[in-house]
């Protein structure tokens, strides 16, 4: 509760070192047992210094969001509980909140309601698991039963994924022993969207073969969307199966504002959207869902003579990688709860205005060059050095004021290499974030930034 209590006021870098964390956490390994409360008293002073502020409100790096405060209750009852969601048998109510948690989010991600889905560890396994269902049906339609033959001697599948793809398609692609070799790349133009003629390119060079395209929902540079309502059709005609990671950009359709850029992404065939994220629900959540059950269950389903499969109600199993599992439902139960559709809504609002009013406000700087304006809740700007125009002087000036507001601790942002340039990422997700923080953000950057150009200046 301490901790917890400081998030909107402490510092959100650490201050320790690797080696001053190693030397204070360290200890020979013990013999003999120690009282568990001394362990986690220990434990929590021990860490401080080593924590990075995310669940506070001025953290904007890569895309990291809070912990709800029903959510985060839900998650220590769920640890308390300590059922193993594997299962009906083996945890009853988990199954059941989980089968409730489905409908609800395809209802808000606007979803077909006949798709199956799965409760993962994040958006890698969200992606892997659509990836799964996808290699399961493109290569039954070809003849080929993958789960009993294996990739040996199967129709090579390709995978025309979008050159702005997040690197778990890659991963994803690894995992299922598809190898990134099977990767085409789509072009996009400048934000990050897959262009119509080269998917066209792609489908028609292709065709004949198992296809899956890969596209996405929310650029983490950019934020921007492709266009489902043109790539979609042609891909599906062509006999591919369309795979979307939404990690965050699905949530884009809880907001009337926002849902429409998500258009169309409907008539895709999987889609991967995270839980720890935007929903603000604690590690480790993340969503997959499938518009065709058998094909997920395909992949996925086991039978074994010591489990006990419910009749009636659902088996993670049949829909999840893994066996063993953390009942993570209860979280995402509770957040969905505890927001409704209208503070879902307003969270997602508010992160997508904080994030251009960030952005605006940094703009407001004459040595601040704003490259993306926020469409959602990620925006990108760099910095320009003093009596220069080197391209390489400005990459090497926006790093160090990365590093300042950083190591100054009043904000928290990561960097990123985009066309070429050196740029501050600004990724907007947590429920905590308000105006209040994008005011004292600004002042942050701002001053970190004027100290810089000032010991520029003195050199
Ligand atoms: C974060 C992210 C991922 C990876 O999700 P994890 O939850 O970190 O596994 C994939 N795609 C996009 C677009 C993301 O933002």
């Amino acid at each position: 509760m301490r901790y917890l209590e400081q998030t909107r006021t402490a510092r959100v870098s650490a201050r320790l070192t690797h080696d001053e964390l190693h030397e204070r956490l360290w200890r020979p390994l013990q013999i003999e047992p120690v009282d568990p409360t001394v362990v986690v008293d220990e434990l929590a002073r021990d860490a401080e210094g080593g924590l990075i502020g995310s669940a506070g409100d001025r953290f904007y790096a890569w895309v990291i969001g809070g912990t709800l405060p029903g959510a985060l209750a839900a998650d220590w009852l769920t640890s308390s509980w300590d059922q193993n969601a594997a299962l009906h048998s083996t945890a009853p109510a988990a199954a059941v909140v989980e089968e409730i948690c489905g409908a609800w989010l395809k209802e808000l991600l606007g979803l077909p309601a006949e798709s199956s889905f799965a409760l993962v560890t994040g958006g890698q396994m969200a992606n892997t698991t659509g990836l799964a269902a996808a290699r399961h049906a493109q290569l039954a339609a070809a003849g080929w039963d993958v789960e009993r033959r294996g990739l040996f001697g199967a129709p090579p599948l390709r995978v025309l994924a979008s050159a702005a793809q997040h690197g778990v398609i890659a991963r994803g692609v690894r995992f299922l022993g598809l190898g990134t070799d099977c990767l085409v790349e789509l072009p996009v133009d400048r934000l990050g969207q897959v262009e119509s003629r080269g998917l066209e390119e792609a489908l028609s060079t292709w065709r004949g073969s198992p296809l899956v395209v890969a596209l996405q929902a929310g650029d983490i540079n950019t934020g921007a969307f492709d266009r489902y309502r043109e790539l979609i059709p042609p891909a599906k005609a062509a006999g591919a199966w369309v795979h979307v990671d939404g990690a965050f950009g699905l949530w884009a359709n809880v907001s009337q504002r926002y849902r429409p850029l998500v258009d169309g992404v409907a008539e895709a065939d999987s889609w991967a959207v995270d839980g720890h994220k935007w929903l603000n629900v604690p590690y480790d959540c993340g969503y997959a869902f499938v518009r065709h059950p058998a094909a997920h269950a395909g992949a996925m389903t086991y039978r074994a003579s010591y489990l006990t499969h419910a009749e009636e109600a659902r088996d993670q199993m049949d829909w999840n990688p893994e066996w063993s599992r953390r009942a993570r439902g209860f979280a995402t139960y509770a957040a969905i709860r505890e927001l409704g559709r209208r503070g879902l809504a307003e969270l997602v609002e508010r992160a997508c205005s904080s994030a251009r009013d960030i952005v605006s406000g940094l703009g407001g700087h004459p040595r601040v060059e704003v490259l993306a304006v926020p469409i959602i809740n990620q925006g990108l700007v760099r910095f320009l050095a003093p009596d220069t125009d080197v391209a390489s002087a400005h990459d090497r000036f926006t790093d160090r004021v990365i590093e300042r507001v950083q190591a100054d601790g009043e904000a928290f942002f990561s960097g990123t290499t985009w066309h070429g340039m050196r740029c501050m990422r600004i990724s907007v997700s947590s429920w905590q974030t308000d105006g209040r923080s994008v005011t004292r953000t600004v002042a942050a950057v701002h001053s970190a930034l004027d100290a810089l150009v000032a010991s520029y200046a003195s050199d």
